[in-house]
């Protein structure tokens, strides 16, 4: 069966024809790294990279660029509160990125291009926007891109430039011809890091850093351009009006947006301070329970986000973590099974269900069905139904979601509690070998760690003495 996606651009559901068959080629908007990433920014880098899972799947070649703008007022003003380079803001905060990406299973794109990278393309593209006659130089240095030259203008966002220029805050900025026009490149103010063009030293604004990375790594018209919805506008209007006058020729096929995270009635920003940190979150809830938090529901639709929310996410991710937990035990070395009409059609459905407007909720729904005849099978003792689904659950359908991959354990023990786990492991098999003598060498050197061992007819308990510990 044939994709169908959203095209903001339309407003439709429409059928993925790829510009090149079997191709994909898609930007997504990163992160401003001036920050941890929060969970509201997590929703698109998990969305996207679970849909680009999904069409590797179905047998594309996927191109995904995913940016880091590395240049903007909050890495400057970052930058002077630590008294250091903003290059040393961005570059800690894209460290902490992949951090935070490697905990919730992410991939990393084919390219992550940074806008300080891109300096001189932007300079050339935005020469290119002058002399087009889209853009203009102001009086101190800044370009300006000609709003009203583009006719197209608003295609996008479905906004009127009449309802734009009466909604148009009163501006102190003299600088440009018109209130609606945006800044393409910025001239430097005192202090603040610039490089050199033709008009001034400065730096670029932020909008024409993704429609030169996109480009020049994608071509000038490409599949698909992703992003949150709040980036509709102005950011991807913009984008799309300086592109298309800069080529002539139609920027992304298909524009794809995820709906916002609410809290407390707010859209998850900084800026208004309600910030939920993604490292918080993992550590408090749990990966999965993250992850389904975040694909439970339709990536068009807002979520709410509230610890109460979390917590059923959490609860709902353990019923499917301890079924798979208790076939691992069960099956320590579980094969691949045999494909079976059973199979099929599951998978079938799952993949149908994505096929629809990557409709994840129902995808999900089937894990959770699965998950209950899991336990069933296992109940009944149908080992080759229980291998089934847990090899869909965990290698087929969490390979293509990045979710109940398996291998989950339960209050992740810490390193030295899974050391002595396993020094009484080597303990019980010298008493299954009558080796007392060895038995009791291995019990006395734990009691001098400050740890005591109890045998008990459920095996052996351990716990640490207090006394000695301290
Ligand atoms: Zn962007």
């Amino acid at each position: 069966m044939a994709i169908f996606i959203t095209n903001t651009a339309t407003g439709k559901k429409e059928e993925l024809k790829t510009l090149e068959p079997g191709v994909v080629k898609m930007y997504v908007c990163g992160p401003t790294v001036y920050n941890y990433i929060h969970v509201g920014n997590a929703r698109p880098a998990v969305v996207f990279d679970a849909f680009r899972r999904f069409l590797e799947y179905r047998g594309y070649k996927v191109i995904m660029v995913q940016n880091f703008t590395d240049i903007d007022d909050k890495i400057i003003n970052e930058a002077n509160e630590w008294g250091v380079d903003f290059k040393d803001v961005a570059d800690t905060f894209i460290v902490e990125y992949w951090k935070d990406a490697q905990s919730l299973g992410l991939r990393a794109a084919n390219f992550h291009p940074r806008t300080t990278d891109y300096v001189k393309e932007i300079v050339d593209a935005v020469g290119k926007l002058i002399s087009k006659g889209y853009a203009y130089v102001a009086e101190n240095g800044d370009v300006y891109f000609s709003v009203r030259k583009f006719e197209k203008y608003g295609e996008l966002s479905g906004k009127k430039i009449e309802d734009l220029i009466s909604g148009a805050r009163v501006e102190v900025n003299t600088l440009k011809k018109d209130p609606l026009d945006f800044a393409l490149w910025k001239a430097v103010k005192p202090g603040e890091p610039n490089w050199e063009s033709p008009w001034s030293c400065g730096r670029p604004g932020w909008h024409i850093e993704c429609s030169v990375m996109s480009q020049k790594l994608l071509g000038d018209t490409f599949d698909i351009h992703a992003g949150g919805e709040d980036l509709i506008f102005p950011h991807h209007e913009d984008e799309k009006a300086q592109s298309e006058a800069l080529t002539g020729k139609p920027f992304a096929k298909y524009w794809m947006h995820n709906g916002m995270i609410i809290t407390r009635g707010d859209k998850m920003s900084k800026s208004i301070g309600n910030v939920f940190l993604v490292r918080e979150a993992v550590k408090r809830y749990g990966k999965d329970a993250v992850k389904l938090f975040l694909l439970s529901k339709h990536y068009r639709t807002p979520i709410e986000f509230s610890d109460e929310i979390l917590l059923e996410n959490k609860k709902a991710a353990m019923k499917v973590i301890n079924t798979l937990n208790r076939f691992e035990e069960k099956y320590p070395y579980s094969l691949v099974p045999k494909r079976d009409q059973f199979m099929n059609d599951m998978e079938s459905r799952f993949i149908e269900a994505l096929e629809d407007d990557f409709n994840t909720p129902k995808a999900i729904a089937l894990i959770f069905d699965l998950s209950r005849d899991l336990n069933k099978a296992m109940d009944e003792g149908n080992d080759e139904k229980s291998l089934k689904i847990y090899h869909l659950i965990t290698r087929v359908f969490g390979n293509v979601l990045g979710i109940f991959e398996g291998g989950v354990k339960i209050g992740e023990a810490s390193d030295s509690e899974k050391i002595i786990e396993e020094i009484l492991k080597v303990r019980q098999y010298f008493r299954k070998e009558k080796n007392y003598l060895a038995a009791d060498q291995i019990r006395d050197a734990l009691k001098n760690a400050g740890i005591s061992i109890k045998d008990t007819p459920e095996g052996t308990k351990w716990e640490r003495n207090m006394e000695v510990d301290q």
